[in-house]
């Protein structure tokens, strides 16, 4: 379902934890109140307020920026004080161009803190006895601390069988039963969170907007984003809707929530009519589709429509720039959160 909808930015680019760029423009009144800390500015938003014309871009760029910058220093700290580094391995299959991309990002991601990064690459027409073997390997491999096998894999393979046998310490996409499970409990605590969901809710902290009591809709039920944000948003206390491909009337059910997380690939299908004024909007969605009048000949769009919901909500994320980079960041913030627990480091 792709309706077109431009993506010019209207909205307002506020940059959080930054004092040389730290401003705030003047039509923030009612909407946003300062607090000064020793070191920055920080913005608390409230949900409830709807007076401002356009949103607030939530700068996940700019947020996982920091904190890589952060696990790099941990990194350096660690490798002083005990002489290892984490180690993240990276399982992929076949010749999928997007996935290769992935990948080569994570690697360079890796580099970029001083996380040793690991790769196999085996042919499509691998079995499934390959993969485990890698699988198994990098499970008793001490000097990896994180296993991440790239999907989609071919379809010639049993993914949870694959997805099982990653070891439950290693599982730093988070996608083991064992770790949903601890994430769908009650008083259990999972290893680690799935990065994309985990990214999500980063941004929703530190951009100060409250979680407890509000109302969210999730779109989008998949194990690896909508299913864990779900079951992450009911962690902070909110009420939680799930819509899925057989819901009737998602757009009435979405104009009730004051946080909206939308992971259905399908662009721009939250319209602005859909989002009720000043709800916070976080969108995972990430498509290429052809224009012609794009540098490339195609633009990323996401599932929801930004030029209208920026008008509406009171913060949005971009695509891209929003949830994505956010993604790769909490992928080495487990990673290394493994490496510390490995090796008993503080
Ligand atoms: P999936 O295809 O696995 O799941 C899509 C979900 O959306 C399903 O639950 C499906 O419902 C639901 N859905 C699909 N169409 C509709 C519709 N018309 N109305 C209501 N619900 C619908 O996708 P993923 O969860 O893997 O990814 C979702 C999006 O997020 C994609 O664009 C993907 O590229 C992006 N993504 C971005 C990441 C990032 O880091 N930025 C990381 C991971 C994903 P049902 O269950 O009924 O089939």
């Amino acid at each position: 379902m792709f309706t077109d909808c431009s993506s010019s930015t209207t909205s307002r680019l506020i940059h959080l934890n930054s004092l040389n760029g730290a401003f705030l423009p003047r039509p923030c009144f009612g909407q946003l109140s300062l607090r000064t800390t020793a070191s920055t500015w920080r913005c608390t938003l409230s949900i409830r307020s709807s007076s401002s014309p356009s949103a607030i871009v939530i700068n996940g760029k700019a947020e996982a920026k920091n904190i890589r910058d952060d696990i790099k220093i941990e990194v350096s700290r660690m490798k002083e004080s005990i002489g290892v580094v984490p180690g993240l391995a990276v399982i992929l299959v076949g010749k999928n161009k997007e996935s290769a991309t992935y990948v080569r990002n994570k690697k360079k991601a890796c580099d970029s803190v001083g996380i040793k990064s690991f790769e196999v690459h085996l042919a499509e027409d691998s079995s499934e006895e390959e993969v485990l073997k890698s699988v198994s390997g990098f499970n008793d491999d001490p000097s990896v601390h994180g296993i991440l096998v790239q999907l989609p894999l071919p379809s010639h393979m049993d993914e949870q069988s694959i997805l099982n046998a990653v070891s439950i310490e290693k599982d730093v996409d988070g996608f083991h039963p064992l770790n949903i499970g601890g994430l769908a409990m009650r008083g259990r605590e999972p290893l680690f969170l799935p990065c994309t969901p985990k990214g999500c809710i980063e941004l929703l902290h530190r951009y100060k907007i409250d979680i407890i009591g509000k109302r969210a809709v999730v779109l989008g039920r998949s194990n690896i984003v909508g299913m864990p944000a779900a079951l992450l948003l009911q962690r902070e206390d909110a009420t939680v809707t799930i819509i899925h491909s057989r819901t009737i009337n998602p757009e009435e059910i979405t104009r009730q929530a004051d946080i909206i997380i939308a992971a259905v690939g399908q662009p721009n299908m939250v319209r602005g009519s859909w989002i009720k004024p000043g709800a916070v909007v976080i969108d995972v969605g990430i498509k290429r589709v052809e224009d012609p009048s794009a540098a490339h000949g195609y633009r990323w769009v996401g599932d929801v429509c930004y030029e209208e919901a920026s008008k509406v909500a009171s913060a949005i994320t971009p695509v891209p720039g929003g949830v994505g980079p956010m993604t790769i960041a909490m992928l080495l913030s487990n990673t290394f959160t493994s490496a510390k627990r490995f090796h008993n480091f503080q």
